[in-house]
C-alpha cells in the first residue's frame, strides 16, 4: 500500500503555515505501517491540484489531501476532485440540513457562500468530521482512492483517526510495526551509517537518520511478523556497532541522561560558560529533579570575569586570550571550588561568524574537573556550517553536547 500527501493552501507555499499537517500524517500513518511515499505542496488551484492528483494516483494507490475544502472562494478541493473524477458537485441535503442548524444554533445568517461545504463530488463518501462542520470526502477515482480532509489540523486528525486509519489498516492488512530510536552523540551520520551497513542490509528493517549538531538519532524501524521481538535484536546489534556513543532512546535528552548518571553516583556538577552563555545549564535544569545533581553556573563572557570570578590567572589571559585550553581547565576548577561542586564544566570557544583572538571560528575548549585534582580538556574538531549567522546557534549547541559528553565518560 502506497500512499502519497498532497497539502492544500498558498499559506503553505508562501511559508505563512507550517506544514504540520504533512509532518502529522507522515508519522501517523508510519506508526500504522502504511508507507509514504511522495508529499507534494500546491496552492488553492484548481488545475494544479486536479494535475497533482492526477499524478500521485500514477504512481500511489491513494492519496490523503487536507485544506480547501472550506466555504470561501479560494478553497476548491472539493472542485478539483469532481473535476478529476469528471463527476459534478452535487448539494447534499442532509449535509446543507446540518449546515443550516449549526449556524441558526450560533445565531447567526447563513452566508451562500457557506453552502459551498454541502456540495460533494457525486457518487463521493462523506468521512463524518466529529470535530467540525466540513467532512471529508473519499473520492474513487480509475487509479486509486483520494481522502480529502480538512485544513485545520484539529478537525483534520480527528476524521483521519476516526475514519481514515482504520479503513487503510483493514484495506493494507497492515503487518505490525515496531519502532525505536536511539540517541547518539559525537559520531558523524556517515561514519554510523558505514558501521550499520549490515543491519540495513536485514530484511524488513529500515533505519532513518535525524542529525541535530554533534548528535544523530537513528530510528528503527522493524516491520512484519513479530516485529517487537525482532527489534530488540536489531537494537542491541545497533549498539554493539556504535559502542559508548549511544546516549539514550527516544525522548531522553543528553541533560536528562547526565542527571540519571550523576544522581546515581551521589554527584553534582556546576558550570561556568562563556560562548554558551548559559545553554549547559538549561539542558542540564529542564529535567525534573535537576536540583539533586546540578549546583549552579556562572556566565563569565567577558574575559575579565574568568579571572575575578573563576581564577583565571590573568597573565594567562593576558597572554593568551580567553580561547585556550588553560583557561578551560582554569573555569573548570573554579566552578568547581566556587559552588561546592563534585564537578566544574567549563567551556571557552569562538562561536562566530568572525574569529576572535586570531583563532578560526569552532575553535572549543572543554574542561571538567572532578573530585581530587582531576582535570580533562578537550578540543573538539567542530565542523564550521559555512559562513552566515546561523553557525553560532550551530558552534554553540555543539559545544554544549561535547561539553556534557565529558560527564558520561
Ligand atoms: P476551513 O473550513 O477552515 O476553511 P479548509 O479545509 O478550507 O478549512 P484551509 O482553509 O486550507 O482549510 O486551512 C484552514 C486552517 O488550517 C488555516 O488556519 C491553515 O493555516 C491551517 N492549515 C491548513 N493546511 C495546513 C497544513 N498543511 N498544516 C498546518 N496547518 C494547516
Ligand atoms: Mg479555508
Amino acid at each position: 500500500m502506497r500512499v502519497e500527501l498532497l497539502t492544500v493552501g498558498d499559506e503553505l507555499l508562501l511559508g505563512d503555515t507550517i506544514n504540520g499537517n504533512a509532518a502529522w500524517l507522515g508519522r501517523r500513518l508510519a506508526d500504522h505501517g502504511v508507507e509514504v511515499t511522495r508529499s507534494v505542496v500546491v496552492g488553492d488551484e484548481l488545475d494544479v491540484i486536479v494535475a497533482a492528483v492526477a499524478s500521485a494516483l500514477d504512481r500511489a494507490d491513494a492519496v490523503i489531501t487536507t485544506g480547501g475544502l472550506g466555504p470561501t472562494y479560494d478553497d476548491v478541493t472539493r472542485d478539483a476532485l469532481a473535476k478529476a473524477a469528471g463527476v459534478a458537485l452535487v448539494r447534499d441535503p442532509a449535509l446543507e440540513r446540518r449546515l443550516r442548524e449549526r449556524v441558526a444554533r450560533a445565531g447567526r445568517e447563513l452566508q451562500p457562500m457557506a453552502l459551498r461545504m454541502a456540495d460533494v463530488p457525486e457518487g463521493a463518501r462523506l468521512l463524518a468530521n466529529s470535530a467540525g462542520s466540513a467532512p471529508g470526502l473519499r473520492v474513487e477515482l480509475p487509479g486509486g482512492v483520494v481522502y480529502a480532509l480538512p485544513g485545520v489540523p484539529f478537525e483534520m486528525r480527528t476524521i483521519m483517526d476516526e475514519v481514515v486509519l482504520p479503513e487503510l489498516a483493514e484495506i493494507a492488512g497492515l503487518p505490525s510495526v515496531a519502532r525505536r530510536t536511539l540517541r547518539t552523540a559525537r559520531l558523524w551520520e556517515s561514519v554510523i551509517a558505514t558501521r550499520l551497513a549490515e543491519v540495513e542490509a536485514m530484511d524488513g528493517v529500515k533505519l532513518a537518520y535525524l542529525p541535530d549538531p554533534a548528535e544523530v538519532k537513528i530510528r528503527i524501524t522493524v516491520a512484519g511478523r513479530d516485529a517487537a521481538g525482532r527489534l530488540a535484536g536489531v537494537e542491541s546489534r545497533v549498539r554493539e556497532l556504535l559502542g559508548p556513543s549511544v546516549y539514550g532512546v527516544d525522548d531522553e535528552s543528553l541533560g536528562l541522561v547526565v542527571h540519571r548518571l550523576l544522581l546515581d553516583r551521589g554527584e553534582t556538577v556546576a558550570t561556568a560558560e562563556s560562548l554558551t552563555g548559559g545553554l549547559i545549564g538549561a539542558e542540564l535544569t529542564a529535567t525534573p529533579g535537576s536540583s539533586g545533581t546540578y549546583a549552579g553556573g556562572m556566565v563569565t563572557y567577558a574575559t575579565d570575569l574568568k579571572r575575578r570570578l573563576l581564577g583565571v590567572p590573568g597573565d594567562l589571559l593576558a597572554e593568551h586570550g580567553a580561547v585556550h585550553p588553560d583557561v578551560a581547565a582554569g573555569m573548570a576548577a573554579g566552578v568547581r571550588d566556587a559552588l561546592g561542586a563534585t564537578y566544574g564544566l567549563a567551556v571557552t570557544g569562538v562561536a562566530g561568524p568572525d574569529p576572535q583572538d586570531g583563532r578560526p571560528v569552532g575553535t572549543v575548549y572543554a574542561g571538567l574537573a572532578g573530585p581530587g585534582d582531576s582535570l580533562t580538556v578537550v578540543a573538539p574538531r567542530l565542523p564550521v556550517p559555512g559562513t552566515g549567522p546561523e553557525i553560532r546557534a550551530v558552534i554553540r549547541r555543539m559545544t554544549v553536547v561535547h561539553a556534557l559528553e565529558l560527564l558520561r565518560r
